[in-house]
């Protein structure tokens, strides 16, 4: 690719993709998405979403990182992977909307009192006590949550 290539794609590239690029697991995928809706449509959750997919990464690309990294769709991903094997460009869909929950947790911007990341975070402690899910103990947890 010539420089002057080069310079006209880094234009157009906003600070925010950069930065998933950067920091969100498979990140550097975002930008193959050619917005067809197949995941948005393929997600058996998404239309229940604020953001589906398809939004997401369009979201990111447009440089929206307040309302991508505050949305509580990433949340929501129960890791189907209906999405994944129906992009027609291959992304990780799956992947990249886990790692932009687990950096939006990295960076404090979960919205609070929001119960997919509450049970998320619950049940990761739960399982790397003892290497695995000890049910009782979850269902008390996730019973306790708010406190007695
Ligand atoms: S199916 Fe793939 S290419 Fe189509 S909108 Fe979703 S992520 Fe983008
Ligand atoms: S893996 Fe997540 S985003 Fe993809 S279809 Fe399933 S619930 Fe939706």
């Amino acid at each position: 690719m010539s420089e002057m290539n080069k310079a006209m794609i880094e234009q157009y590239r906003n600070s925010f993709l950069s930065e998933v690029e950067a920091n969100v697991e498979e990140g550097e995928w975002v930008k193959m998405c050619m917005q067809c809706g197949v995941c948005s449509g393929s997600c058996p959750l998404g239309k229940h979403w604020a953001h589906p997919p398809q939004e997401i990464f369009m979201m990111i690309r447009a440089g929206k990182r307040d309302e991508v990294l505050a949305s509580d769709s990433m949340w929501m991903c129960t890791s189907c992977y209906n999405c994944v094997v129906r992009c027609p460009r291959q992304l990780p869909i799956t992947h990249i909307m886990h790692g932009l929950a687990t950096y939006a947790k990295k960076l404090g911007l979960v919205p609070q009192n929001q119960p997919t990341a509450k049970f998320a975070e619950i049940f990761w402690n739960n399982m790397m006590k003892k290497g695995r899910v000890n049910e009782l103990k979850l269902g008390l947890s996730l019973y306790f949550k708010d406190g007695f």
